[in-house]
């Protein structure tokens, strides 16, 4: 059977479109097959990380059907990480066209038969004139290409352990936090590195203040569950802006809301994460992207220290809504926010 990895293998075509300060966007995103392209080594966005991205995902119903997942909220958080930049921002109905083009075109590329893939659409806008000077760029290309990934799909995903990192922060009060940039994920690989050495899979980013309190996971959304059954709380930290307003933290607080079960945005502290798993009233943490949907936390690493999370193992609050979720996706239960928005593709 193939095997589809992460952003490795692209599909056939990309979707482009470039602004220049003169002429603002060039009329409508073209299709072009997928490629190397040419670029000044003088490019501003190498130089300077003018490069802001998204990340959003197709999937296919069972009658052939093809459901992007919010690519609005995708489109609308596109231009506010440009704007940060100081970049042109995408009208989100161009957003939106170049998505159809690509579904349309690289689309029938994901398997009709197999509900563990989708099809990643990965949007970049990035600053391509040939410029050193020291101010925004007066050139951007926008890029939308694809690749058909395996969700992690496996009916009780394997939950990872975290290290809280004490070194690092992710981001900073008034900083590019809450942007979608590239340089916040360079900024972030030593961080994991130090966790994988430590022999845990992901870092769990503090606060970059008081150094207390819980942001996100990798470039991830965090939850907490505190008690079981139906009258369980769930709860995430609120946006204070040194977060990314991920659109799956969006949407699962809104399944756990329509599931009857009590949601909070609230700070919550490492200390408290540690005490309440102890006292188990914390009986669950996962985190959560469009990458890999919903992934439990079994243990945390801090410094010399540590604690499981429940039993350590994948926990109901954390299945159920991930099954929510993918139902959704898979047009298996009715599109009530009409997140989804359908295509047909062409006949491979
Ligand atoms: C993209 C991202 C997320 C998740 O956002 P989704 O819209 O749910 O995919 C969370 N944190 C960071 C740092 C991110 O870059």
């Amino acid at each position: 059977m193939a095997t589809y990895g992460f952003g490795e293998r692209f599909t056939d075509h990309l979707v482009t479109l470039t602004w220049t300060a003169d002429a603002g966007w060039a009329g409508r995103p073209r299709v072009l097959p997928f490629g190397d392209l040419p670029f000044s080594p003088a490019m501003a966005g190498l130089h300077y990380g003018q490069v802001v991205f998204e990340g959003l995902k197709a999937y296919r119903r069972r009658d052939g059907a093809l459901g992007t997942f919010r690519p609005d909220a995708h489109a609308r958080r596109f231009q506010q990480s440009a704007r940060r930049l100081a970049m042109p921002e995408l009208p989100e109905e161009l957003f939106l066209e170049a998505v159809d083009a690509f579904v349309a075109r690289d689309g029938g590329l994901l398997p009709a038969d197999d509900p563990r893939l989708s099809l990643y659409l990965r949007p970049i806008l990035f600053a391509s004139e040939a410029s050193l000077a020291l101010r925004p760029a007066r050139e951007y290309t926008f890029l939308l290409m694809g690749f058909v990934t395996e969700g992690f799909f496996s009916d009780r995903p394997d939950p990872v352990s975290v290290l809280v990192s004490r070194e690092f922060s992710r981001a900073a009060p008034g900083g590019t936090g809450q942007a979608k940039c590239a340089g916040n994920y360079a900024g972030a690989f030593l961080a994991q590195r130090q966790a994988a050495d430590a022999g845990c899979r992901q870092v769990v980013w503090l606060d970059p203040v008081e150094r207390r309190w819980i942001e996100e996971m990798g470039g991830m959304n965090l939850f907490f569950v505190r008690g079981s059954g139906p009258s369980a709380e769930v709860l995430t930290p609120p946006l204070t802006g040194t977060l990314l307003p991920g659109i799956t933290r969006d949407s699962l607080l809104t399944l756990a809301a329509e599931l009857g079960y009590t949601t909070r945005e609230e700070r919550i502290s490492v200390d408290q994460w540690r005490e309440e798993s102890e006292s188990g009233l914390i009986t669950e943490a996962f985190a959560c992207g469009t990458a890999a949907l919903v992934t439990p936390i079994g243990e945390v690493r801090d410094g010399d220290g540590g604690w499981l999370v429940g039993d350590g193992k994948a926990g109901p609050l954390a299945m159920e809504l991930r099954t929510a979720l993918t139902d959704l996706h898979q047009g298996r239960v009715d599109d009530a926010h009409s997140w989804l928005r359908w295509a047909t593709t062409e006949e491979r």
